[in-house]
């Protein structure tokens, strides 16, 4: 039979993938221009990771005793909109990634569709990319599945958010597997549990009482260093605490082994915090992560290679569209199997800007590619991938794509002092703020730093 492919006619930017990454870079395309913007999702709802498994914005602050808030604009607005219905707390981190704000992931759900629509992108969910077939004329038409059929778009802009770049490889652009230079990241599936007497817990000693238990237990927990938090949901806590190495999240028989072996782990967990652990006694799982997490698959080489020791520098390049302050944070396999996670500070002001062509891949005149597959080495990576900064790719991606249509200018010849102040305009921040972020007041609206809001 012969497959019939309809069209959706005319797109100006498409951007795949609903991650955090993506719908920022949809919501900044549409609400800053009166471009046609398509967003596609595989899924039923929009969020990626930032939904389907994690509570915890990193990344909006940096760690340490004088915290600096370091990501405005856009993103401030996602935490804005979940502050509004009081879904939201500040989680006290001094150290490790630094303040965290902690939101109820299926109110988030609902407020990505509000946010999304409200600025008036398209939007089809159990959309697949499944083709990319590179045109004469520099453009890409897309070939998607859902349960309508085959679906062809030919954008004039692409903003490839898909986490594993499924868009870039599909059209040829370069990119460096997980695993091919240094050990892949671990994946995680991460679990909910409910019926938790967190007065119980924290008397008797809270969260180093917990990795006390941890480290003596006899039972064979695949990670020592497990975080268990409590949640936006009374008596609920969530955990990034399973992990599976050695297998490629790529490969789809691997990929369904780490699923299965992901959710063995979690009820060992659950056996473990059941048995060890006051203030558990009664608990269950009430919930595992839509999906394994993956914490990177491809990464696309870009114009600009963000590296490590970029990172350390501390520099703030002029061609920077965001900052960020998270240590690297590698998620690793250690000695004899047992699992590690090696963190490495940001030195100096604690504090580094990233450059425009980290999204852009190489060559590339019509194609962004955002999140968690930007174009960044491991280690680089390890630190540049908390959601304030795929929120902030995601955000001067969509600036950039309605620029270089505005300016007809190609992607990798955009000018970015026009983008930067663009992003400068919306609330971006791009320079180091002298204040410290009031974050011992658990209380958002303190923190907001953002010199405008236009
Ligand atoms: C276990 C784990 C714990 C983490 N903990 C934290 C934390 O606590 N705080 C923090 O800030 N960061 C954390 N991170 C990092 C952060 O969550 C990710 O780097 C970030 O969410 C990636 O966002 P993204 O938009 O690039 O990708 P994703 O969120 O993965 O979004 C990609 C989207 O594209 C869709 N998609 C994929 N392929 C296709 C296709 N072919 N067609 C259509 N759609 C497609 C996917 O369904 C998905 O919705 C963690 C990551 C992991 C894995």
């Amino acid at each position: 039979m012969v497959k019939v492919i309809k069209s959706i006619e005319n797109v100006d930017i498409l951007v795949i993938g609903a991650g955090s990454a993506g719908c920022m870079a949809a919501i900044a395309a549409a609400t800053y221009s009166d471009h046609r913007v398509l967003l596609v999702e595989r899924y039923g709802f929009f969020g990626g990771t930032s939904t389907q498994m994690l509570d915890t914005f990193y990344g909006f602050f940096t760690p340490g005793e004088h915290p600096k808030k370091i990501v405005g604009g856009l993103p401030d607005t996602v935490v804005n909109e979940l502050d509004r219905y009081g879904e939201i707390f500040l989680r006290p981190n001094t150290y490790g990634a630094g303040t965290g704000v902690n939101y109820h992931p299926e109110r988030l759900k609902n407020v990505w569709d509000t946010l999304l629509l409200r600025a008036g992108v398209n939007v089809l969910l159990h959309t697949t990319l499944i083709d990319v077939n590179p045109q004469p004329d520099g453009r890409y038409e897309c070939i998607f599945w859902n349960k309508s059929g085959f679906w062809s778009v030919m954008p004039q802009r692409v903003i490839d958010a898909s986490g594993d770049a499924d868009f870039c490889h599909l059209a040829g652009f370069a990119y460096e597997t997980a695993g091919e230079k240094e050990p892949a990241q671990s994946m995680t599936t991460t679990f909910r549990m409910a019926n938790v007497n967190l007065d119980q817990y924290e008397k008797a000693g809270g969260k180093k009482m917990l990795a006390q238990r941890m480290a003596d237990t006899s039972m064979p927990l695949p990670r020592k260093e497990g975080s268990a938090h409590a949640m936006n949901i009374p008596k609920c806590i969530s955990t990034v605490a399973v992990k599976v190495s050695g297998l490629n999240a790529l490969n789809v028989n691997e990929l369904t082994l780490a699923e299965i072996e992901g959710r063995k782990q979690a009820f060992l967990f659950e056996s473990f915090f059941r048995k060890e652990v006051p203030g558990y006694a009664d608990a269950k799982i009430i919930g595992l992560s839509h999906q394994i997490g993956v914490r990177e698959t491809r990464r696309v080489y870009g114009e600009h290679r963000l590296t490590k020791e970029e990172c350390m520098s501390a520099q703030i390049p002029d061609d920077s569209i965001f900052l960020c302050g998270a240590p690297i944070e590698d998620h690793r396999e250690g000695k004899n199997g047992a699992s590690e996670t090696h963190w490495e500070y940001i030195p100096k002001s604690g504090i580094y800007g990233v450059p425009y062509g980290t999204i852009v891949p190489k060559g590339s005149q019509t194609v962004w590619v955002v999140g968690r597959c930007f174009s960044a080495t491991h280690d680089a990576h390890a630190s540049c991938r908390s959601m304030a900064q795929t929120m902030s790719m995601g955000t001067a991606a969509g600036l950039a794509a309605v620029l270089s249509l505005t300016d007809d200018s190609a992607a990798n010849e955009l000018e970015v002092r026009l983008l930067r102040s663009k992003l400068y305009r919306i609330g971006s921040v791009l320079e180091v703020p002298e204040k410290t972020a009031q974050t011992g007041k658990k209380d958002w609206k303190s923190t907001i730093n953002s010199h405008v809001f236009h």
